[in-house]
């Protein structure tokens, strides 16, 4: 699947260059001033950047495993999380907090586990998707006992349109294996997260 995805995203930098000049004037701009010569380029450059993920296998960052007899919960706290929701292409971002509870051994390196979250959050996003893919990545590439995954946004899309309800945070969580709903791990971890 990953691979057929590699395959349908090459990144085209000057057609986004080429669409967010047709957009300035589509939005009744004048694309030419000075302050917006420069725009076009900026911003498929910025595109590149936001939308890396879409050209990663984000579960490849978990490809090396160390080898720890630790026998509980890990639990990574406030990992930086920003996305671009993509019903409005605004961004939406917050907190990532990701638990996995080792099997035989398999221990990943911390810094992994945000950058697992970097590799989901660079595309187009819904957070609910966003959630359920890390958890689903961390549970297939690590192949942990369980996984618990909560991530808490606010998104610019409630806040600056519709609505209009800024400092309104969502927060889903999706957890698999010894810490699916209804279990007791599930309920001590997010005793730990402080819920
Ligand atoms: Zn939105």
């Amino acid at each position: 699947m990953l691979d057929e995805r590699r395959g349908v995203s090459r990144f085209d930098e000057d057609g986004v260059e080429r669409a967010i000049y047709a957009l300035l004037l589509a939005v009744g701009e004048d694309p030419a001033r000075e302050g917006l010569a420069d725009t076009p380029r900026r911003v498929a450059r910025m595109y590149r950047e936001l939308f890396a993920g879409l050209r990663e296998d984000p579960g490849s960052v978990l490809d090396t495993v160390f080898a720890e007899s630790y026998d509980d919960v890990v639990l990574v706290r406030d990992i930086s999380v920003y996305s671009v929701c993509e019903h409005h292409l605004l961004p939406f971002f917050g907190k990532a907090h990701v638990a996995y509870h080792p099997k035989d051994r398999r221990i990943t390196g911390l810094s992994k586990l945000a950058r697992l979250v970097d590799g989901v959050a660079r595309r187009p996003q819904v957070q609910e998707r966003l959630t359920a893919e890390v958890a689903d990545t961390l549970m297939a590439s690590l192949r942990p006992r369980g996984v618990l995954v909560a991530v808490e946004a606010e998104h610019l899309c409630m806040a600056m349109r519709g609505v209009e309800k800024p400092g309104t945070t969502t927060l889903t969580i999706q957890s698999r294996g010894t810490m699916a709903v209804g279990t007791a791990e599930r309920q001590e971890t997010l005793r730990r997260l402080g819920w």
